[in-house]
This record gives structure tokens, sequence and C-alpha cells, in this order.
């Protein structure tokens, strides 16, 4: 029998009516998977990487599939055992990439915030983009800050910062939901002690977004919606 198969039968006490397959792909980054299913079929795919993983963790994550396309919160063994890996994966995983402006960004905010007790990720920076300033993998263990705060120290601080939150706190389930930024996170959140850091950093966008927005008109003559900025 595939864990396919037995996920699906640990989960909802009964045999599945569909086909159930699973593979491995290197398309994917880390530990992502997906699932897709026509009206007699369900397939897995899973990155390379979950190859390695034992069988009892990956049955935990078929089933965390299953509950999200069955619109279901069963809760099993295996599924904990699948939420306690993703949280940790992060610590474990290598730091390579390290560019020293994020570096000095994440110094101060660690000194400041975490009593310089949060290990350093990987830091990169990622596209010059308004719609996403900054991101946490927690596979990867990586920050990736948008070269768009480059020149402003106050705003990346504050992404960093912010970033460094959901790396710190991880995450929250319930049933097959998963929460990112708790009360908790929003709390710590305002330690970084500057009231108006929000519209600081819509405004700055909001003027960026119009040199961009110029620059684009005079070189093509075209005209170019802007887009709208958020947190991950
Ligand atoms: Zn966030």
């Amino acid at each position: 029998m595939n864990i396919a198969k037995k996920a699906f039968l640990q989960l909802f006490e009964k045999e599945p009516k569909k086909d159930l397959s699973i593979s491995y792909s290197g398309k994917f980054r880390d530990y992502n998977a997906n699932v897709k299913y026509t009206s007699h079929s369900m397939h897995f795919n899973l990155s390379k990487k979950w190859e390695e993983i034992s069988d009892e963790i990956q049955i935990g994550l078929i089933q965390h599939l299953l509950n999200r396309v069955h619109k279901k919160k069963n809760k099993t063994l295996n599924i904990e055992l699948y939420e306690s890996f993703m949280k940790n994966i992060s610590d474990y995983a290598e730091v390579s990439h390290v560019n020293p402006v994020l570096e000095e960004s994440f110094e101060r905010m660690n000194e400041k915030h975490f009593l310089g007790m949060l290990d350093m990720p990987n830091l990169k920076w990622g596209r010059n983009s308004f719609h996403k300033l900054g991101c946490y993998d927690y596979g990867s263990n990586t920050i990736t800050i948008s070269t768009v705060l480059e020149e402003d120290q106050l705003l990346l601080d504050f992404v960093m910062f912010h970033e460094m939150i959901h790396k710190k706190l991880k995450f929250k389930s319930s049933g097959s939901r998963t929460h990112y930024h708790t009360k908790e996170f929003r709390e710590k959140e305002k330690e970084y002690g500057v009231p108006d850091i929000e519209e600081k950093l819509e405004k700055f966008l909001r003027k960026k977004k119009r040199e961009e927005f110029f620059k684009v008109k005079k070189k093509k003559k075209t005209k170019r919606s802007l887009i709208d900025w958020f947190f991950d």
C-alpha cells in the first residue's frame, strides 16, 4: 500500500474512492508540496527533499493536504509530527548566504529586540519589488528583502524586524489553517517603537512608485497600473 492511501485510511477511517498516488519532484523548492485531483484520482506531488524524510512525517503532510482538500480539521498523531517537523527544520538549514548590508540590519535588530539571541538565517536581497517587501522561508531558513528598501535604514530595519519575528515565533496551527500574524506577533512588532512606521513605509513606497512610474512612462510612453503592496 502506498503511503498516500495509508494516510487517507488513517485520517478518514474508510477506503478512498479515488486512486491515490505520490511522486517526488525537483521542481519544488525546499519542503513544498501540492495535490492535484480529478473526479477519479488524487496525486500528491512532493519536493525531492521529502524523499529522505520518514514515512510517518510524510503521512502527516499528506493528511494535512487531504484535510485542506476535504475542508476537514481532523487531527492525527502524524499531523502533529508533521507540524513540529515544519517548525523545526529551519533550525537545521544550512546558513551559507549572508549579505553584509542585511547582516548589519539583522544585528541591529537582534541586539535591540532579541537580546542578541536569534540565530542568523540566510540573508538575501530579493527582486526590486513593491509587492513583496520581505519574506521568511522556514524550509531554507532565509530572510529575503526587496531591494526597494536598500536606501532607507529605518524601513529596512522594520521589515527585517518583521521577518525576524516570523523566524522567532514560527506559526500556530488550528485545524487545517496556519496563522502567522497572531496577536503575539503584532504585540512584538509594536516594540519597534516608531508608532507611524506603517504610514512612513506607505509614503516611501508611494514616492518610489511615482518615480518608477515616470521613469517607465518616459521610456515606453505607456501607462502602467500601480500595484498595491503588502507584507508576505
Ligand atoms: Zn509577515
